[in-house]
């Protein structure tokens, strides 16, 4: 494929060898050692949180974050989550035990619209999982509310709102500092990348301590297993590519931006698509690029022309995750079981230049003009 959906981003070989020759010098390879520290603060400055934890992936993230705020014992055992995500979201909570009742989401948003959730659904709950789907924030704001008035955990999977920002009161801040606890994945094909990898940023210094724990076995400081843990640290090799890939941050969110401003540009005028609305304070963070159609039929025969075309897309994020039957299929969600059949995802990737971009969006128009 000329154009593919998604191509990691690397850094120069060098870059990394000698991040790694470092490595190997002092071998120390894993356990909370220099280069995961280094990164941990960088990252802790770069979004001006406190309690940030880096873990082996974005999974691990979540369950870890369940596991620290105690949804997977509450003996409300549902967790009230966005059917619109990516599998990950729902499979969290059903490995730990937790049923997933799927609240629908903002047509023009594609986010949780937790104002649907039924009072029923409400007092089954005891926590809100919102996914920023595609880097948009969800509503904090209606999310907090009905959290403080039912008494529910936040917890928002941020897994692709690295680098997504709200103006909270002429404060642009990073919207990981919403909710009790918010994850990133930092999987290769995310924004920014450790090749497999995640983060916790907790709200509370008292959360970010027990996962601290939980994430090495439970182990407390005299190396006794205080909690019943799991292994989800990473690896220093994971966090020198994080290291090294972190220096290119401001190329990367830059250099999407504009691919974003580019494509919306260019599809905004069409009138057979429709793009998603970003949330008034924020900006797109150009994690992905979603196209939404008229009907799967036109989906599937502009997917089949883009592909003829050298361009590859996918369907991000079908089926709708409420009809999959290993996930309970609790709560109707049909906003989200209409836009699932009818999304795509166009190429995104640091490396795809405007050119590019142009070269899409013709293919896109042409194959839309050529239905019918
Ligand atoms: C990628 C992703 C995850 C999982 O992250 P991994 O690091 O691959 O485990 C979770 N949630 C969402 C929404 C994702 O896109």
């Amino acid at each position: 494929m000329k154009y593919p959906i998604v191509k990691p981003f690397l850094p120069s070989v060098n870059n990394y060898t000698a991040q790694i020759a470092v490595v190997f010098e002092r071998n120390w390879l894993t356990n909370n050692g220099p280069c995961l520290q280094k990164l941990e603060q960088q990252l802790t400055e770069y979004f001006n949180v406190e309690h940030l934890l880096l873990v082996a992936n974005g999974t691990l993230a979540l369950q870890v974050a369940f596991a620290a705020l105690n949804i997977n014992t509450n003996k409300k055992n549902s967790v009230l989550t966005t059917p619109f995500s990516f599998a990950a979201t729902a499979s969290s909570l059903c490995f730990a035990g937790i049923t997933p009742e799927f609240i629908d989401i903002d047509p023009t948003t594609y986010n949780i619209n937790i104002n649907n959730a039924s009072d029923e659904q409400l007092n089954r709950a005891s926590a809100i999982l919102g996914v920023h789907v595609f880097g948009n924030p969800c509503d904090v704001n209606a999310i907090e509310k009905v959290a403080k008035q039912h008494n529910l955990k936040v917890i928002y999977d941020a897994a692709h709102a690295f680098a997504s920002n709200i103006n909270d009161e002429n404060e642009i801040k990073s919207i990981l500092h919403c909710g009790d606890a918010a994850t990133l994945s930092l999987h290769a094909t995310k924004l920014f990348h450790s090749v497999e990898g995640g983060a916790i940023i907790f709200k509370h210094k008292s959360d970010y301590l027990k996962a601290k724990q939980l994430i090495n076995f439970g182990f407390n400081d005299q190396q006794y297993p205080e909690l019943v843990g799991i292994n989800a640290k990473m690896s220093e090799v994971h966090a020198a590519m994080g290291l090294s890939v972190f220096e290119q941050i401001d190329y990367i969110t830059t250099q999407r931006c504009a691919l974003a401003a580019r494509y919306c540009e260019l599809l905004s005028p069409i009138k057979q698509l429709q793009l998603q609305q970003w949330h008034p304070q924020g900006a797109n963070n150009g994690a992905y690029m979603p196209v939404v159609f008229e009907s799967q039929n036109v989906l599937l025969k502009v997917q089949a022309a883009l592909s003829n075309a050298g361009v590859q897309t996918r369907r991000y994020f079908y089926p709708s995750l409420s009809q999959v039957a290993a996930y309970g299929m609790q709560g109707a969600t049909p906003i989200a079981n209409s836009l699932s059949e009818r999304i795509l995802c166009l190429p995104m990737y640091t490396d795809l230049t405007l050119n590019g971009v142009d070269e899409i969006c013709q293919q896109v128009i042409a194959a839309l003009n050529s239905i019918n």
